[in-house]
């Protein structure tokens, strides 16, 4: 297919499609390995103790994906039958195909996360202080951060704070879906570290924002980190020579962290453009590298969805009205802003 200039195509449907670049192509080539399940891959060795050490935490362990490492995560955490509290609209909630119930029965308390994390008000409604033989023992609270639903909004690291605290109070653990903590990290220039002080068990994705092929991490404490490697073996998550991937990982690290600013710069820049054309935008209250936007109708949706795919602009659709943009390291900031023109004539033209 043939488009208008050379600026396009322009895939904005996720972070998560960016293509190894030659440098990290060439990491992968040179990467030392070994089987990883008999502990004797260097190269993952070396990207769990780099991770552990960005994060503040005594040890970390090499995961296939998101979606896995918060379930390792909680199962490791829970047994049968305990309950953990979730935002309504986290990633854990809406989007791992219910994987903590079907696979570690675990009863899921979901509470209103509006602005990313829900308040301690809300978190006191949806589990009463009572020692009550009818509810499900809750052991965990979880944290997205950025948190995708609500407009990959940061929360700041004393927020997160804030409620670990209550958790604590309240006896229960604190979990964090960090998959793009590294852009909270960018976007409030903090460091990783800062957000996870009071947090039990993290989890960071390599495959959005960072830019490698796969792979996420979960942090944590070393006799955490062992029992969960336990877990990562029951989920057949075992892997073998696995630096392979490991090295795109610890390139992505060591280099594709402070670039990020570029992909909320990009982010922003879009915003603008749309809400300049009169478009309805989601105004996160810090947000980073994603756009939603929406428009009042199914037919007007399916329309601009269509025009702009013919232009070579592509992005995610989440409901019959809603969209969804992710801008990264595969999209520079002038295709970004030739993306959200063509989206903005487009909507002019419905
Ligand atoms: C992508 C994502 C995950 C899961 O990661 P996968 O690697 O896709 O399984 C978890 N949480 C959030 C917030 C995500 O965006």
């Amino acid at each position: 297919m043939s488009f208008e200039t050379d600026l396009f195509p322009v895939d904005l449907r996720s972070d998560t499609v960016t293509k190894p670049s030659a440098e990290m192509r060439k990491a992968i080539s040179e990467a030392e390995v070994g089987d990883d399940v008999f502990g004797e891959d260097p190269t993952v060795r070396r990207l769990e103790k780099t991770a552990a050490e960005m994060l503040g935490k005594e040890a970390a362990l090499y995961v296939i994906s998101g979606t896995q490492g918060n379930l390792v995560s909680l199962l490791t955490h829970c047994s049968r039958g305990d309950a953990v509290i979730l935002g309504r609209d986290s990633h854990l909630a809406n989007m791992e195909g219910g994987g903590l119930a079907a696979l570690g029965g675990i009863v899921p308390i979901q509470a209103d996360d509006p602005k990313g994390l829900p308040s301690v008000a809300e978190l006191d409604l949806v589990l009463p202080p009572t020692d009550n033989v009818h509810l499900a023992r809750a052991r965990i609270l979880c944290v997205e951060n950025t948190h995708s639903r609500c407009g990959a909004h940061a929360s700041s690291p004393e927020e997160i704070f804030g409620v670990a605290a209550w958790a604590h109070k309240r006896g229960l653990l604190v979990h964090m879906d960090g998959a793009r903590l590294f852009n909270a990290a960018v976007a409030l220039k903090a460091k990783p570290s800062e957000f996870v002080k009071e947090i039990d068990s993290v989890q960071i994705c390599l495959s959005k924002g960072l830019g490698a092929p796969m792979g996420s991490l979960i942090c944590a404490s070393s006799a955490f980190i062992h029992e969960a490697r336990f877990w990562r073996k029951k989920v057949g998550g075992g892997m073998r020579q696995a630096g392979i991937a490991a090295a795109a990982g610890l390139f992505a690290l060591s280099n594709n962290v402070s670039r990020l600013a570029d992909d909320h710069a990009s982010a922003q820049s879009i915003f603008t453009i749309l809400k300049g054309a009169g478009i309805q935008v989601l105004e996160a209250e810090r947000p980073t590298n994603m756009v939603y936007f929406s428009v009042s109708d199914e037919r007007s949706a399916n329309k601009l969805f269509a025009a702009c795919r013919k232009r070579g602009v592509f992005f995610g659709r989440i409901s019959p009205v809603m969209f969804r943009i992710v801008t990264h390291l595969d999209v520079c900031g002038k295709q970004a802003q030739a993306a959200a023109k063509v989206i903005a004539e487009e909507y002019g033209a419905l």
